[in-house]
């Protein structure tokens, strides 16, 4: 009876997991989709109980389930509340390495409990076990150096000498070791213990390398490659949620990092192999003609207070400056005279897919002022002026123009072809690519320089004084 409540609630919360999701795809319904998804979570774990394996009594194990449930949703409800939204990205790689570590434990459990019977598995459920044992132990040390390369505690990139055939032995060697397990009988305690610990080190040599402006597409891979991980696990434990939630995770994990790589136009073998956005700049520049002209604040609130339309495009540092709720004001105060004003959000502006959106929702901007690159770009040429806050790289001309430069081919925002540009930013510092950006040079753009919430407050208080 309790196995068929458990079966039962596996069913109803995977479909949750799936309406969740869908809900997640637009920012009307996203917030409701997170709730619901962890609703979810919530009774799928509390039914895990009721399997037939688990003993309801308070014997070492339970009270060792029990503790590692309450210092999980501790730390994490903590640590959840108290982020801030540019940390966002290694909080995601710390979770997500917690969760390839789980599923490689769960398989080392599973491995290590058979070389000590002496007991098969069979072949299918060893295999099983093995692939989620060393895709979840590369995604919990390669999502750990992702952790500490964005936290700023280890630096950028870091290459060996020959390192990509260093990591090519370390796959054979994991390779060599994982047939072994698979198809042990009885499995040696000794490859189980060489396998893990292999395939660890391949999980940090193959992260080491990669450049920091491809750190969060890296994340979502072993995001991706943890769902995985877990569905694996979930075989071998004969777990449907495990199943569910990690294929789900898991295809889910794939397509975001696809996209992500195609808005970056980058391919994910690229993203993987050349260190773009190491410390070291991949810039290829060019001669830049013209010179940056700067603008004061005063200056800058007339030219947007009678101006007929205003294109808005929040980038990383609008994020870094939190001037969501000051350009929410200034948006108010420029329609209140009749502007009309739109904001533009390019797919990899700020850190993480869906930075801008979130901030901006966050601020009350209503949806339906948020338009997307393919919607708002013709719409440039007929703008008075398209206000660049904190982005950089998403509006860079050299991304259509010069075929050297590493963002070539990035489709990017037409902040260029508006009558006016204005840009708020701290001073010269590069996006996150490294390179100079021609539009920040062009005879119709104006340079406001500032914290980003600082600027949009002179503004502000710029257009209130007309
Ligand atoms: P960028 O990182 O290119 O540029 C940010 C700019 O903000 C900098 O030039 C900086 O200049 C300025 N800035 C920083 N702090 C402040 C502040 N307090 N006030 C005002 N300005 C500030 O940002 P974009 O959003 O244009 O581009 C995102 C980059 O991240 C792209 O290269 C993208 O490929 C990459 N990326 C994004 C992902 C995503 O999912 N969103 C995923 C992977 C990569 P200054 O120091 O002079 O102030």
């Amino acid at each position: 009876m309790l196995s068929l409540a458990v079966d039962i609630t596996y069913f109803v919360t995977a479909f949750v997991f799936i309406y969740g999701l869908k809900q997640m795809s637009s920012p009307v319904t996203a917030r409701g989709g997170i709730v619901n998804a962890g609703i979810a979570m919530v009774a799928a774990t509390l039914i895990t109980f009721g399997v037939p394996q688990i003993h309801l009594a308070l014997d070492i194990n339970m009270i060792l389930m029990l503790s590692a449930i309450a210092v999980g949703s501790a730390v994490a409800y903590i640590s959840a509340k108290r982020v801030a939204m540019t940390d966002m990205p290694q909080m995601i790689a710390m979770y997500n390495g917690m969760g390839g570590g789980a599923a490689a434990a769960i398989a080392a459990v599973e491995l290590v409990k058979l070389s000590s019977s002496g007991e098969s598995h069979g072949l299918v459920v060893q295999v099983l076990a093995v692939l989620g044992a060393v895709i979840g132990a590369v995604s919990f040390s390669g999502s750990g150096i992702a952790f500490a390369k964005l936290q700023g505690l280890m630096k950028k990139t870091l290459r060996l000498p020959m390192h990509q055939f260093i990591n090519l032995g370390l796959f054979a060697a994991v390779c060599v070791f994982g047939y072994l397990i698979a198809t042990g009988h009885p499995v040696s305690f000794d490859h189980v213990i060489w396998f893990f610990i292999l395939a660890v080190v391949l999980g940090v040599m193959v992260t080491l390398p990669i450049g920091g402006a491809d750190m969060p597409v890296v994340i979502s891979l072993f995001n991706a490659l943890t769902g995985l991980a877990v569905a694996f696990e979930g075989f071998v434990l004969n777990n449907a949620a495990m199943i569910i939630a990690g294929t789900v995770v898991g295809s889910s994990g794939t397509l975001l990092t696809q996209l992500m790589a195609k808005a970056m136009n980058r391919s994910l073998a690229n993203v993987l192999f050349s260190s773009f956005g190491s410390d070291g700049g991949a810039a290829a520049e060019e001669d830049i003609e013209g010179s940056m002209k700067e603008i004061q604040a005063q200056d800058a609130a007339i030219m947007m207070a009678y101006a007929d339309n205003v294109i808005i495009i929040p980038g990383y540092g609008m994020a870094v400056a939190q001037a969501q709720h000051k350009l929410k004001e200034l948006e108010d105060l420029l329609e209140s005279r009749g502007v009309s004003v739109k904001y533009a959000i390019h797919p990899v502006a700020g850190r993480m897919p869906g930075h801008m959106n979130v901030l901006l929702a966050e601020a009350g901007v209503e949806y339906d002022k948020i338009h997307d690159l393919d919607e708002i770009n013709p719409q440039f040429p007929q703008a008075d002026v398209a206000l660049v806050i904190g982005a950089n790289d998403v509006v860079n001309p050299v991304a259509r123009s010069n075929p050297d430069s590493p963002i070539y081919g990035m489709p990017i925002l037409d902040a260029d072809k508006a009558q006016n540009t204005i840009v708020i930013k701290r001073g010269q510092g590069a996006g996150f690519s490294g390179i100079e950006n021609h539009l920040f040079y062009a005879d119709n753009t104006r340079m406001l320089y500032g914290d980003g919430q600082k600027a949009v407050g002179e503004l502000i208080a710029g257009v209130k004084q007309l």
